[in-house]
């Protein structure tokens, strides 16, 4: 019984450490989700997944294809294919982005590509094929910091760390504005 209760121990040990440490950040735009993000993921050694790229990557590739942003089917298959060609990757304390071979770390970023990402996010189809992409990135290495819209409620309801990141709407703004700007636009 003894040997019972201790492989019972081992087993319930195992199954914890082969559980990814998901870490899941919600809240509105430009309220500081990203910069929290980085730090946790940086500090605890966890892949960073800005979920935001990821809509962003299936708005820049539909402004290329000339898929209309009304065409939820079309989008919803772009989003799918992103799981065979989309990945991050840290660059001298840079969260990078990558298509294939493509660092588009900075063309998700233009106004065009933030207004075609906020359209593309809206259809079911999108959101559904990546809710299966966001799971499996957070799940592939030992654990990883999510942030993005419905990440504690929908994407990863059972996260174990999850925090609402908030501000002012005024801050907000600014925060915002200050990216446009730093940016050139
Ligand atoms: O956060 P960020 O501005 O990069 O997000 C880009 C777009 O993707 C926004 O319009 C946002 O609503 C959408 N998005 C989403 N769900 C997420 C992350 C972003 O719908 N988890």
């Amino acid at each position: 019984r003894l040997l019972a209760a201790v492989d019972d121990l081992l087993a319930q040990r195992r199954r914890r450490m082969a559980t990814p440490l998901i870490v899941a950040l919600d809240g509105p735009a430009g309220a500081g989700k990203s910069t929290v993000a980085k730090l946790v993921a940086e500090r605890a050694g966890l892949a960073l997944v800005d979920t935001g790229a990821i809509y962003r990557s299936v708005g820049l590739v539909a402004l290329r294809r000339g898929v209309s942003l009304d065409d939820g089917a079309a989008l919803g298959t772009i989003a799918g294919e992103l799981a065979g060609t989309l990945r991050f990757s840290w660059q001298a304390g840079q969260n990078r982005v990558f298509l294939g071979d493509e660092d588009v770390s900075h063309a998700i970023r233009t106004p065009e590509a933030s207004a075609a990402s906020s359209a593309v996010s809206r259809h079911p189809p999108v959101r559904a094929a990546l809710l299966g992409l966001q799971r499996e990135l957070g799940r592939r290495a030992s654990g990883a910091v999510l942030e993005g819209r419905d990440i504690g409620t929908v994407v990863f309801p059972d996260a174990k760390v999850k925090a609402f990141v908030t501000a002012s709407p005024e801050e907000r703004a600014r925060r915002r504005m200050k990216e446009l700007a730093d940016k050139g636009h």
